[in-house]
């Protein structure tokens, strides 16, 4: 459950260097990814995560096979937990 810390002050961002374009991620949480015309995953916009987003944001970092997917605290760049 997310606590006060955690809604909506995190921020997705991927990995380009890690990404190999498997679009896990974007069926998973259309809402923050978006995918180039190679396929690799980008977050859009800001990479902003509303709360309402936060817990699909979670299971996309989870299952990216790659690890190519970090949700941090968006003031200070440091991971959650
Ligand atoms: S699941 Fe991971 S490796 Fe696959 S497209 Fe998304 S970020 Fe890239």
């Amino acid at each position: 459950m997310a606590n006060d810390d955690d809604t909506g002050k995190l921020r997705l961002m991927v990995d380009g260097g890690l990404c190999q374009g498997h679009n896990r991620c974007a069926v998973l949480v259309p809402e923050l990814i978006e995918v180039d015309n190679l396929g690799f995953a980008h977050a859009r916009g800001d990479g902003l995560v509303d709360e309402a987003l936060a817990e699909k944001a979670r299971i996309a970092v989870k299952n990216c096979p790659e690890f190519a997917l970090r949700l941090v605290r968006a003031a200070t760049g440091s991971e959650t937990p």
